[in-house]
């Protein structure tokens, strides 16, 4: 149940005088439906309205305070021609413009010769000094009304700064006093105000330096939102770590024999990993690791090997993967080297045909199965195992992070294995994987080459097709890689089918075309066309982002590249560089260029470490950008703003595995008041897993 102290909080913005459905409507859009989501809406630039001594020194453009000599009224023929007053003082003259005004309300608030002070922003129209509806009209000794400072805020259509102004005055009269969940000396140290006096300091900016991401009141709501994050991580994984787990560990007969199928030897990271794993799987614990390894550093083996570790002790592995693609390469490439040791491995997937899946359903729950491969048609329902005690995701970043917990159930406690290619940098990483432990394969097997890339405009096309024609005589196999899968009408974006009717014109019966919607038999069909060698083009759509692999593939062409992430280019050319021959990979991009799309394709040609180019992605494009934070699963943060605040993640970190370690109920004064954090950044969910009190 949430805390007394934040139903205030948590009141719909509609409560608040003068917001209506209207208006709540647009402040969804804009931050959110409730009253904590405005406050915590954040001004990012302030107003100064610098009084000028006189209206000659009024630089248009400026927002201005002035004192001004009312001189005349204008009043115009016609409605559609706006009012005029005209001002002056002993330098110049300048006009005040009204649009749909009202002529009695003007000569009562304007009376002829006499002065005021009008503020707002100054404009050069037809040679002369005008202001457009003033925000303030004012008599002399009303000077003290305009704020010297006015905090400016991200707008949407239909709620002006001035509305935005109002509510956010009525919100803040709103703020309760919550009990303070921070650690006394952090926040001495810090010199952080109370939580509600940081949001009002906010709010009520006095110079630009209020509005700046390391003002102490921003770091300190900063700080919440990350502890919370934190500590809805750590407390996660404290219930994992304390749950129960079974003692898995194999006999390594059935590894031993597949090892030695093998053309070749493990890299040392890659035995240190599956090292860590068996430990993990033969404590009395679950365990719950991440294998975080560039693409092409071999996960596959590792997993492998962890599931032949639960087949020897006669339970089954699930091994998921995000796309029906994805997970029919894995089948196809696990498959001889599983039935060489007589272990049974399926696949089952949302597209296989009804009657393949009762029988590979079947046999799951009697046991038949030993490995299985699929998608997460794996964990509907209807789908139970005889007894599953290990889980691998992977390339995890598909999934939400509250999601992998949910799949546990299928299984009697089984041991949970993550594996993801992202190059995610060590900030994000904290706050996605905060809950797990890490393992890193941070060695490429020996026969990896280095893949050279080129960038190039797409108005020189023809050299690229001669570049492939010329490849493709001398028996090379290509990638092709589209942004979009049928002509949008909404950009310019070359479609891949679009593209597969040129090239197939120019390479008959070589070039293939793949792409999410072509039915499960096509998909196979295609791949296992490419793979043998019947076609040597392959145009796609970034179904082949992940996992794909067809070793003695050597060219990668990416269209429209600007528009990919770093992250989702480094996986692409991933694809290439597998197996003996010299790769390329051509970054093809429609000019003109911005600087910092060039900047970031050039990262692409510097370096081929997936941790390098992420982090460069990440300083020139911000955190929230870098993996498209929707799909990624990859926690959104209002106030904390991961570039800047680092410093403060990590302490957070610290601090909440000490709060787990001490109170991992959450109990005393801290305890609670911790818990009034976590509702206030709704990770209440985290509550099911810990004892209330
Ligand atoms: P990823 O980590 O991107 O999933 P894969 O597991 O698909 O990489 O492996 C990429 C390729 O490297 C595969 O063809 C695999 O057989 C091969 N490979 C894996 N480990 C080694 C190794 N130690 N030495 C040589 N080749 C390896
Ligand atoms: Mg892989």
């Amino acid at each position: 149940m949430r805390p007394e102290c934040l139903y205030a909080l948590f009141a719909p913005l509609t409560s608040l005088a003068g917001v209506g459905s209207r208006f709540a409507k647009l402040y969804t859009g804009l931050c959110g439906d409730k009253i904590i989501d405005l406050l915590y809406h954040l001004p990012i630039a302030i107003i100064n309205r610098k009084q000028k001594q006189s209206i000659s020194l009024a630089i248009p453009g400026e927002i201005t305070t002035l004192k001004v000599t009312v001189s005349e009224h204008i009043i115009p023929p016609s409605p559609k021609v706006p009012y005029r007053v005209l001002c002056k003082d002993n330098t110049g003259e300048i006009s005040l413009v009204f649009f749909h005004a009202y002529k009695d309300y003007l000569q009562k608030t304007l009376p002829l010769n006499t002065n005021k002070i009008i503020s707002g922003k100054i404009e050069f129209f037809s040679g002369k000094l005008q202001m457009t509806h003033p925000d303030y009209i004012l008599s002399e000794n009303q000077i003290d009304q305009i704020p010297k400072i006015e905090p400016i805020y991200p707008l949407t259509a239909g709620i002006s700064a001035k509305i935005i102004l109002k509510h956010l005055n009525e919100a803040l009269s709103k703020i309760p006093i919550l009990p303070e969940w921070l650690d006394e000396n952090l926040k001495k140290r810090e010199n952080w105000p109370n939580w509600n006096i940081a949001i009002k300091n906010l709010h009520k900016p006095k110079s630009i330096n209020d509005t700046s991401l390391n003002n102490p009141s921003r770091r300190r709501l900063a700080y919440d939102e990350l502890l919370a994050n934190q500590l809805a991580l750590a407390l996660t994984r404290n219930a994992h770590k304390k749950a129960p787990g079974r003692e898995i560990k194999g006999d390594g007969k059935l590894q031993q024999k597949i090892l030695s199928y093998l053309p070749f030897n493990l890299t040392n990271a890659q035995k240190r990993v599956i090292n860590e794993i068996a430990n993990d799987m033969a404590a009395k614990s679950q365990m719950l690791r991440l294998v975080q390894g560039d693409v092409g550093c071999g996960k596959t083996i590792v997993a492998l090997m962890a599931m032949l570790n639960a087949v020897e002790c006669k339970t089954q592995a699930a091994l998921m993967a995000p796309t029906d693609i994805l997970a029919r390469q894995h089948f196809s490439s696990l498959k001889p080297l599983a039935e060489a040791a007589e272990v049974k491995i399926a696949l089952l997937t949302g597209k296989d045909k009804t009657k393949d899946k009762a029988k590979t359903m079947a046999d799951l729950a009697n046991g038949k199965i030993n490995i299985i491969i699929g998608t997460h048609a794996l964990f509907q329902n209807n789908v139970s195992f005889k007894d599953l005690s290990l889980i691998v995701i992977d390339e995890q970043h598909r999934f939400g992070v509250h999601q992998r917990l949910n799949l546990t159930k299928k299984g009697y406690l089984p041991d949970v294995l993550v594996m993801t290619a992202t190059p995610i940098p060590r900030t994000l990483a904290l706050t996605m994987y905060g809950d797990m432990d890490i393992s890193k394969i941070d060695e490429m097997p020996p026969s990896r080459k280095p893949v050279e890339t080129t960038i190039i405009s797409n108005t020189k096309i023809n050299k690229v097709l001669d570049a492939v024609k010329r490849a493709i005589n001398s028996n090379a196999k290509v990638y092709w890689v589209c942004p979009l899968i049928e002509e949008s009408h909404l950009s310019d974006m070359a479609a891949a089918e679009e593209r597969y009717v040129l090239l197939n014109s120019l390479f008959p019966n070589k070039t293939g075309l793949i792409h999410g919607k072509l039915p499960p038999i096509e998909k196979d069909r295609v791949m296992n066309d490419f793979a043998n060698g019947n076609l040597k083009i392959l145009v796609a759509t970034t179904v082949i982002e992940v996992g794909v692999n067809v070793p003695d593939a050597s060219i990668m062409i990416i269209e429209h590249a600007e528009r990919f992430g770093l992250a989702q280019l480094h996986q692409l050319r991933g694809r290439v560089g597998r197996g003996n021959t010299k790769s390329n990979c051509l970054l093809i991009y429609s000019p003109p260029l911005s600087e910092t799309a060039k900047a970031r394709l050039n990262i692409m040609r510097q370096t081929d470490n997936g941790f390098e180019i992420a982090e460069e992605d990440l300083k020139l494009r911000g955190a929230g950008e870098i993996l498209g934070t929707k799909q990624s699963g990859m926690p959104e943060f209002k106030i904390a703003d991961l570039n800047n605040h680092a410093d403060l993640l990590a302490i957070a970190r610290k601090d909440a595995a000490m709060i787990v370690h001490n109170n991992p109920n959450l109990l005393d004064t801290r305890g609670k008041a911790l818990r009034t954090l976590l509702y206030l950044f709704s990770e209440d969910e985290v509550f099911r897993t810990i004892r209330s009190g």
